[in-house]
């Protein structure tokens, strides 16, 4: 099996079988954002305590992309600290400017099987749209003094 293949397969796996779907009740932060060049939403819930992200719940609707990168978000960051999340947003956001080579981002685990978006500019919203959610709702989190303490 090509690696194109392959990758095809865990994007499709993960629209079809979204992991961490539907909105946690009482999060600690929450943000929807939408993605007009394609029609993508996401509506993101996150419980943080302690300077970690226990828990993460999305909703959505849109491209498989936007939907599969919002799942594989979700199952990488939940559990991990701020910091850490941080740091893979970073990653993942350099993956798709091509500014990093997939090989080198072990790190992202599933998220890694999107590299193939940054041959495509215009689809590269779509995959950042969770993410983008994420750090929203640790701005806000961080704001209202939940992330602070570790
Ligand atoms: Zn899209």
């Amino acid at each position: 099996m090509k690696l194109d293949d392959l990758y095809q397969e865990v994007i499709l796996d993960h629209y079809k079988n979204p992991r961490c779907h539907g909105c946690l009740a009482g999060p600690s932060a929450s943000c929807s954002l939408f993605n007009p060049l394609c029609g993508d939403q996401i509506q993101l819930t996150v419980k943080i305590s302690k300077g970690s992200v226990g828990e993460i719940g999305f909703a959505g609707h849109g491209c498989s992309i936007s939907q599969a990168s919002a799942s594989m978000m979700a199952e990488i960051c939940q559990g991990k600290g701020v910091k850490e999340i941080e740091a893979l947003t970073a990653q993942f956001r350099s993956v798709m400017r091509g500014e990093m080579a997939p090989e080198e981002a072990e790190k992202l685990g599933d998220a890694v099987a999107l590299e193939g978006v940054r041959k495509f500019s215009a689809r590269v919203k779509c995959a950042m749209l969770a993410w983008e959610a994420l750090e929203k709702c640790l701005a806000d989190a961080r704001l209202a003094g939940e992330a602070l303490q570790s």
